[in-house]
């Protein structure tokens, strides 16, 4: 339960220099955060394309989350030997073990976050589990509240029902606005949208069984002013 589970009172409560010792001096906090990111597939290909940018998974899951620690280390160890020309590879990638749901604001300034990615959440097929689906209107607030105007959220799912109510939220809710996957494409953001895609462990799950995968990306906007 959430009782054994450790989390900052507040953002400036946390200690990011034992997630991030090579960034330390810079200030810096996570730019990227991955919501149930499973076994860190997407983490681990993103890293080395955006060395400069602290990037966090969040899962709640105990072993699936020391799981991901180790693997960290075990890259960062080993790829500090064979790389010369990143010196510190994957020092700007790390875990926490936390219910998203219910402490992100405690991890994530205001506005601190470019990306926040949601790939292939939990479906909660029932309806009177839905309340249970990681996006929904309150938490929809606290994501518009963590990220900068501009960033991105990243949906992808292999259930059609949970792409249509994602997008259907993310689509009502005043802070986001749909954006087509060509534009963030033509944007520069073709790596990040290829590791989405086919990146993650669920993502090659549904690869093998020949499963379609649907991708929804909206960004954080700047509240219309009322004159
Ligand atoms: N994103 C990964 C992928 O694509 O391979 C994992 C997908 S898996 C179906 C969903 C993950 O979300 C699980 O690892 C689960 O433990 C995690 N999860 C579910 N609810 C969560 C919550 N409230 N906070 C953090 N992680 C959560």
């Amino acid at each position: 339960s959430d009782h054994a589970l450790e989390y900052p009172a507040s953002p400036s409560a946390m200690d990011w220099s034992s997630h991030y010792p090579a960034f330390v001096s810079t200030g810096k906090t996570p730019e990227f955060a991955d919501v149930g990111c499973g076994f860190g597939g997407l983490l681990i290909a993103l890293a080395p394309m955006f060395p400069d940018t602290l990037m966090l998974g969040m899962e709640i899951r105990v072993q699936v989350s020391q799981y991901v620690q180790d693997r960290i280390i075990a890259l960062r160890t080993t790829s500090a030997i064979s790389n010369a020309a990143s010196p510190e590879p994957y020092q700007n990638v790390s875990i926490v073990r936390a219910n998203a749901m219910k402490f992100m604001p405690n991890y994530f300034p205001k506005h601190s976050l470019s990306s926040l990615f949601f790939l292939f959440p939990d479906p909660h097929f029932k309806a009177r589990k839905h309340k249970a689906r990681i996006i929904s209107p309150t938490l929809l607030a606290e994501y518009a509240y963590v990220l900068r105007p501009g960033g991105i959220v990243y949906t992808i799912t292999d259930v059609h029902d949970l792409h249509e109510w994602m997008k259907s939220h993310l689509a009502a809710f005043p802070l986001f606005e749909p954006v087509a996957e060509e534009d963030l494409r033509a944007q520069g953001k073709g790596p990040i949208i290829d590791a989405v895609y086919s990146s993650t462990e669920e993502g090659k799950k549904v690869e093998r069984n020949n499963g379609q995968k649907w991708l929804a990306c909206f960004m954080r906007i700047e509240p219309r002013r009322i004159l």
